[in-house]
């Protein structure tokens, strides 16, 4: 007898749990899919997973279940940034601070970055490149530790030796060593297999190579090519047999031409693309992702004296002030966008402000927001888990206080975030 009330009553506690829901009110709801934004919605979240989206102001039944009033917002699914690094921001002290700081503290410092990226809408990240730490950055956010976007990290970058991505650069020859595959700098194919297998071990998402020279690298050219053909080709080889994709850092359009033509499925930045490169992308289903925040921030940082080392300074007047125009004419073209900032050069949170930039250079607003949306969700293979507000995609909810068609800096003020199901700023 006695057990059997136990068990009832562990029943009834079950069944109360599961059927917790919340209820979001949504005075507008923007539908990425179509571009259209409907007015008076209602979003049941069941856990972790959106249950329903229904017509009109719906409040619960069930006495359990919580309501959360959005009658005066937009809504929409949490924004993903195709280029991150939710590891570092970029300052004053960040070559030397590459000699001071050991693991731990890139650890503490990365858990004020993650959290600013979310609460500021930024609820999935694809992480391009840090020392390693990102991989249980990750880690520590899926398992619930510290807040944070749900991040893809392709762990360490691979460079060439004194390439974009050579952990040495700049580095006293005798702190230099020999950096090789496992620390991610390639110098064959044999390398390249190995340095894209190594990162598979040591558990990234994705892989990110240095196709071209860099602006922020304590090195000289900021867009000469620096894999071969065959370097590409073994690395987007080895990856698809993994499951990975490869983002490609390039400014120079002929380090951009090998990564596409090689297999690469995204360019960042893309500073100098060419005409032709920009066919060549259309080819290859290759995206662009702009980054217009970054090459701003870089422009203007180098104004200030000692903020970036000297041989950096006349990359960053050079290239930060391209990049924008760069985009208007890929889009003009056609060419497949995917939203991306390089958030760590400039403050972490401030992601937002790229959706102003793409809009003056000619996208609209709404492109802007799917870019950001359902091309990043495809790209990351997770079209049918977040990038839209559906039934059975993940609870991955923000909103805004003004309609982004008509004011796009609301973009830069989001004044609710839902990840997983769980509300983070309200
Ligand atoms: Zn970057």
């Amino acid at each position: 007898m006695k057990k059997s009330l136990f068990l009832l009553v562990l029943v009834l506690f079950i069944q109360s749990s599961v059927a917790q829901s919340i209820y979001i009110l949504c005075g507008k709801l923007i539908d990425t899919k179509s571009g259209k934004i409907h007015s008076k919605k209602t979003i049941v979240v069941k856990q972790n997973k959106i249950y329903k989206v229904m017509d009109g102001f719906v409040s619960p039944k069930s006495k359990t279940a919580k309501t959360i009033d959005l009658k005066d917002k937009v809504v929409m699914p949490g924004l993903i940034d195709m280029h991150v690094h939710i590891e570092m921001e970029f300052d004053a002290k960040t070559r030397i601070n590459r000699y001071i700081n050991n693991e731990a503290d890139v650890a503490f410092n990365s858990v004020g970055f993650a959290k600013s990226t979310l609460l500021n809408g930024f609820t999935t990240v694809r992480d391009l490149g840090g020392t390693g730490v990102n991989i249980s950055i990750r880690n520590a956010i899926e398992a619930g530790k510290i807040p944070g976007p749900r991040v893809f990290t392709a762990g360490k970058s691979l460079a060439t030796t004194g390439g974009h991505a050579d952990p040495t650069n700049g580095s006293s020859r005798k702190l230099i060593g020999n950096p090789g595959p496992k620390e991610g700098v390639v110098n064959s194919v044999e390398d390249a297999k190995k340095a894209v297998r190594q990162r598979y071990k040591n558990g990234a998402d994705c892989i990110k190579i240095t196709a071209t020279g860099g602006v922020l690298s304590v090195a000289k050219s900021g867009d000469n090519p620096q894999f071969t053909i065959e370097e590409v080709k073994a690395i987007c080889d080895t990856a698809k047999d993994y499951g990975m994709h490869v983002a490609a850092h390039a400014h120079g359009d002929e380090g951009m031409q090998r990564a596409i033509i090689g297999g690469v499925k995204t360019i960042e930045h893309g500073t100098y693309m060419s005409d032709e490169t920009m066919e060549l992308m259309k080819k290859h289903d290759a995206y662009l992702v702009p980054t217009i925040t970054a090459g701003k921030e870089v422009a203007e940082k180098a104004t200030v004296k000692g903020f970036y080392p000297e041989i950096v300074v006349p990359k960053a007047l050079a290239v930060g002030p391209q990049i924008q125009g760069t985009f208007a004419k890929a889009y003009k073209k056609g060419v497949g966008i995917a939203f991306g900032t390089d958030a760590g050069v400039f403050k972490h949170g401030n992601n937002g402000k790229e959706f102003g930039f793409m809009l003056e250079a000619g996208m609209p607003a709404m492109e802007t927001i799917q870019s950001a949306t359902i091309t990043n969700a495809m790209l990351l293979k997770m079209e049918n888990e977040i990038g839209q507000i559906k039934e059975g995609f993940f609870a991955d909810i923000i909103a805004v206080d003004d309609d982004p068609t008509k004011n796009i800096s609301t973009m830069e003020n989001v004044v609710f975030v839902m990840k997983n199901g769980v509300v983070y700023k309200k």
